[in-house]
């Protein structure tokens, strides 16, 4: 296991030219390459102050060769720092556009989306069948658009470290019932089986009511969309200790095992999801994970391959 991780650490690295395009800088830019490069120098430096000690074992050539040599790490130090820094300002300045843009969008959507009740609900005689077929889908776009720019916001907010959680205590199992019931139409559009059971006594927490219920929207509309017909979605609770878990199953398509590392990076999508043609962004998991870590909580997975995953989240109770 070790060997796997110390390998996978070489190979990202040196994969310079990965790290490179993650970062949209060039190869010599790279934090690898300048590493390799500090490292270089400070062996030449190394077999240069032997040698100049050897040949001439004199207290001057050894203040002037570490001189040199403090000289050259500071250089190469503060060329270092300044590619981070540029790289660090580039990433700022990327999440307050995401947010700024985000926001200025939100105004319009809401309208886009109140004009089309609006539309829908004061003339539905007025419309026919196909004129009211349209009017429903492009309402379905508009929310797609809407769910988009809240993630977009949240991604924002956690990457400036900013997402504010309104802590209540709230009993877990009333916000599981809830997410069933938010996702029970969805399920049955997709042909799956929506099972939960909740434990007998009581988990309460002291959580962000709203943003928890995003976390099992998110767990439990990835489950139904990541099975396939005729499958089943089960969720489970389990209270220990100090703390209440919960488990959502299903017996769907899976995660290849090779992309089960990136499955909580920002953007990240299986192919699974692009083989199955499956809706979504690849921010879901990433923005559940903070929620639930920033809740005081973990959240985990495993999964196998064409037979179906298992996500758990596992949350702090409140002691009574
Ligand atoms: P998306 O909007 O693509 O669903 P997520 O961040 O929620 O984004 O999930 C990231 C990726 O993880 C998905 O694209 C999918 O490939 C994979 N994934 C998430 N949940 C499941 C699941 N229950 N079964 C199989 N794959 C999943």
């Amino acid at each position: 296991m070790y060997l796997h991780k110390f390998r996978k650490w070489a190979y990202e690295g040196l994969n310079l030219k990965k790290q490179a395009e993650d970062l949209n800088i060039s190869v010599w830019q790279s934090p690898g390459f300048l590493f390799i490069v500090m490292g270089l120098i400070i062996i030449a430096a190394m077999w240069g102050i032997y040698f100049a000690l050897k040949n001439y074992d004199s207290p001057n050539v050894l203040v002037i060769s570490e001189s040199s040599v403090v000289v050259m790490f500071l250089t190469i130090g503060s060329f270092v720092i300044s590619s981070i820094e540029q790289v660090a300002r580039a990433n700022k300045m990327k999440t307050e556009f995401v947010s700024i843009a985000s926001h200025q969008l939100k105004t319009p959507i809401a309208e886009i989306n109140w004009q089309i009740e609006l539309l829908l609900s004061k003339f539905p005689g007025g419309l026919s069948e196909k004129q009211q077929l349209l009017i429903g889908q492009i309402a379905h776009s508009s929310q797609k658009m809407a769910r988009l720019v809240d993630d977009l916001l949240d991604v924002a907010r956690i990457d400036q470290g900013r997402l504010a959680l309104a802590k209540e205590e709230v009993d877990l199992c009333t916000l599981v019932n809830e997410a069933i019931i938010n996702q029970r139409p969805f399920s049955i559009v997709s042909g799956v089986e929506l099972k939960s059971s909740c434990p007998v006594t009581s988990s309460k927490i002291l959580v962000d009511k709203k943003r928890i219920g995003v976390v099992l929207d998110n767990l439990l509309s990835n489950a139904i969309k990541y099975t396939e017909r005729q499958g089943v979605v089960e969720v489970f609770m389990e209270t220990k200790e100090s703390s209440v878990q919960v488990c959502i199953r299903d017996n769907g398509v899976g995660i290849p095992r090779n992309e089960q590392s990136d499955i909580f990076k920002k953007f990240f999508r299986s192919n699974n999801s692009l083989k199955n043609n499956a809706d979504g962004t690849g921010l879901g998991l990433y923005i559940a994970k903070n929620i639930i870590e920033q809740s005081g909580g973990k959240l985990w997975f495993q999964s196998i391959e064409n037979i179906g995953s298992e996500f758990f989240f596992s949350l702090p109770t409140v002691k009574s």
